[in-house]
């Protein structure tokens, strides 16, 4: 009999090899905030294989379970049956969206996508006193959270470009739309379109992100194709680092969390390791690193839909830098900083930037140096 959904077609065998084991329970963010079995890794398969057998019906009534998923990959790390569950459950969102059921934070984003070309439905974006547009060796790309929610991190993130005197420019960037994807939806080829050919005008040869997720999207979606076509690079900021002749210090105990979407999603654990080894002799690593991270809560949409697990699912990634005693705790990403710091512990003495934040400081109280080369005059 023909399945009923596209998640069938394309995961049954998959699915049906989830042994149950239970090894995805410790490592699943959702579960470890709720302590909910229907929740992990497991319990979504479990109740996948009951859809696919027709002993329940993909309704509404699933939203909560099947969208409350960060996309965090952190299962199928551990899933000794490669069960790739955020990729099902991917598939899952666009075939409930398909027949009628949808959080309306998900539909929201969509829409919203439609209309406007950030994801916070805002028209009037910071300006970052900096020149747009111009050609350049490199573009940078700040993405939607560090241009309308991350504004000082991205401000310090253009102050590091300049100090290090770094030939860049941005460009009047819309959503790269990947969000939509983990939604239930399409990535928008309109907005795709426009960033492509902003991007190519400008001559650079290679773009960096600020934000793993663009990178992600600009590297592995056909509508952005043409940039690595073009043969311009895609570089996240971390990878610009490295290399990068920083000669600033902390003795502070400094710790690294991993966002999703740059380590387990992209495999980049090292580079900024690299950079902050050279920054931060005291550096320290919180028990769950590297590929067995937590995730901040973020992700797949679940910031916006499940506030309260989300900011719970944060505390819990920050009670690991409290346990490890750190003063600082640096991550590569606007999404996981804006909601870690949202997250605050009660009495918690360490403070939280973004790599590039934390090393622009410590310049700036080294040296009160000189910013101003792409910094409108
Ligand atoms: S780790 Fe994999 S096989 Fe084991 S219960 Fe989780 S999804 Fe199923
Ligand atoms: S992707 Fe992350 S949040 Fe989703 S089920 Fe797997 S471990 Fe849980």
């Amino acid at each position: 009999m023909e399945a009923k959904y596209d998640f069938a077609r394309k995961y049954r065998e998959q699915i049906l090899k989830c042994s149950k084991c239970g090894f995805c329970q410790a490592v699943c963010p959702v579960y470890g905030s709720t302590i909910r079995p229907a929740l992990n890794a497991r319990g979504k398969m479990l109740i996948l294989k009951e859809v696919m057998d027709g002993e329940i019906e993909l309704d509404d009534k699933l939203i909560e379970t099947l969208f409350q998923c960060t996309t965090c990959a952190s299962c199928f790390e551990n899933c000794p049956s490669d069960v790739n569950v955020p990729e099902i459950i991917k598939q899952v969102r666009k075939d409930m969206v398909h027949i009628g059921s949808c959080h309306p934070a998900f539909k929201g984003m969509n829409d919203v996508l439609k209309k406007h070309t950030n994801i916070y439905a805002e028209d009037e974006p910071e300006d970052f006193e900096r020149e747009r547009n111009k050609r350049a060796e490199y573009v940078y790309f700040i993405g939607c959270v560090g241009s309308y929610r991350e504004d000082e991190a991205t401000i310090a993130a253009l102050d590091l470009l300049d100090r290090l005197e770094v030939d860049y420019t941005l460009i009047d960037e819309v959503c790269c739309s990947g969000v939509l994807e983990d939604v239930g939806y399409q990535l928008n080829q309109d907005l795709a379109k426009i960033n492509v050919e902003r991007i190519l005008v400008t001559g650079a040869k290679k773009v960096i992100t600020g934000c793993p997720y663009c990178w992600r999207t600009f590297n592995n979606r056909s509508e952005y194709t043409e940039i690595k076509d073009r043969g311009v690079e895609i570089l996240h900021i971390t990878q610009l680092l490295k290399d990068l002749n920083l000669n600033v210090k902390t003795d502070k105990r400094v710790t690294y969390h991993d966002p999703c979407d740059l380590g387990r999603h992209c495999g980049i654990y090292e580079e900024p390791r690299e950079t902050i080894r050279k920054i931060a002799p005291n550096f320290v690593e919180m028990p769950n690193n590297r590929e067995n991270a937590l995730c901040c809560g973020a992700g797949g949409g679940v910031r916006g839909a499940f506030a309260k697990n989300s900011i719970a699912m944060a505390r819990r990634r920050l009670k690991e830098a409290e346990d490890v005693d750190a003063e600082v705790v640096l991550t590569d990403c606007n999404s996981c900083i804006h909601n870690l710091a949202n997250a605050k512990l009660r009495k918690q003495k360490f403070k939280i930037y973004t790599t590039t934040e934390f090393i622009n400081k410590l310049m700036e109280e080294q040296n009160r140096g000189h910013v101003t080369q792409n910094k409108i005059k």
